[in-house]
């Protein structure tokens, strides 16, 4: 029987579990013994390596986060550190790994990889969506929902109150996650490091739409920018109206996993196992136009996730309405 390993890295997303889930039932339906690696590449270096059991996922497809943990870790960008985590392996005979995580961590895994036999498929998991080479990471869509209720929620304050509220979104450089709330969202300001923006064009629009009578405004604003404190303050001293600024933070991350993300979660960890199957080495499961493929690593690590032109179109169209 062969033996296969699932580790998270980097930032945890929703969803993860269903994929730990998925890693398990599929491995048995694959005559796979599955093992889980506990707090990322930390608890590699560090044995905590322990098999997995159906006991061991019940219950879990619908909660946040992920059941054995995740980690940065500065340890494994050194050789050494990268050995004992061969050897870990190796005393088990565990020769396949899945990566929950981003391409840096899909990187890490690489060089274990070339200095192995060890065979790794990475499946991108990330909020922000910025992974080149696949149009969807696993976690956005219920980071999109988190998303979606809480500018909803704050939509009934502010139309209550007449204030503008500036609302700020995960993405560290990527506006994709702030894109897709304002348009989905109502807003009516979005700015995003894709786009270029021109506040006076906004301030001509709103000017207006005030006078004829609109009370209240919400800006989404991506985190990538670090400008929701002067746009708050440009609400006052332009427009006008008072302005309050939500950061959404953290719990942009968490939250019962959607159906999108749970079938995503089933789908990609599948697709990762029959790659490993297929004796694929160094691979990572990319999803586009409604199908998966399987990418080598150069493909997702060496150039730039892009928003597609046509989503980023639907996007110029605020603050260009006069
Ligand atoms: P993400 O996977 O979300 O892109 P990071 O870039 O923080 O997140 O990478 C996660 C982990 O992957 C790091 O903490 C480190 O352990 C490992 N890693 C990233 N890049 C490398 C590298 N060049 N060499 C070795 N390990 C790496």
């Amino acid at each position: 029987m062969k033996k296969m390993a699932i580790v998270c890295s980097g930032g945890d997303v929703s969803g993860m579990n269903a994929a730990l889930k998925r890693f398990v039932e599929y491995c048995f339906r694959r005559n796979i013994e599955p093992w889980f690696v506990y707090d990322g590449y930390e608890g590699l270096i560090d044995d905590r390596i322990e098999r997995a059991t159906y006991a061991s996922v019940a219950g879990i497809i619908t909660r946040g986060g992920t059941k054995i943990g995740s980690a940065r870790s500065k340890r494994f960008m050194e050789e050494h550190y990268r050995k004992q985590a061969i050897e870990n392996l190796d005393r088990r005979g565990i020769g396949a790994l899945v990566v929950l995580g981003g391409d840096g961590s899909f990187r890490g895994m690489h060089k274990l990889t070339q200095e192995s036999d060890l065979a790794f498929c990475g499946i991108p998991a990330t909020i922000d969506n910025d992974i080149a080479g696949t149009e969807y990471c696993l976690g956005v869509d219920t980071a999109l929902n988190v998303i979606k209720d809480a500018v909803d929620a704050i939509r009934d304050t502010a139309s209550s109150f007449g204030r503008a509220f500036v609302i700020e979104t995960m993405g560290r450089e990527c506006g994709y996650l702030a894109l897709v709330s304002a348009l989905t969202g109502g807003a009516e300001m979005c700015l995003i490091p894709e786009l270029p923006y021109d506040l006076n064009a906004y301030k001509r629009d709103f000017l207006k739409e005030k006078e004829e009578g609109r009370r209240y405004f919400i800006a989404i604003v991506s985190e990538a920018l670090n400008a929701s404190e002067t746009v708050a303050k440009w609400f006052e001293e332009e427009i006008g109206i008072e302005s309050r600024v939500t950061v959404l933070g953290h719990i942009q991350r968490g939250g019962v996993t959607s159906v999108h993300d749970r079938l995503m979660a089933s789908r990609f960890v599948t697709h990762a196992i029959d790659a490993l199957l297929e004796g694929r080495k160094n691979s990572v499961i990319c999803y586009n136009d409604g199908g998966f493929e399987v990418k080598t690593l150069n493909d997702v690590a060496l150039s730039h996730y892009q928003i597609p032109d046509e989503l980023l179109n639907l996007g110029k169209e605020f603050g260009s309405n006069c």
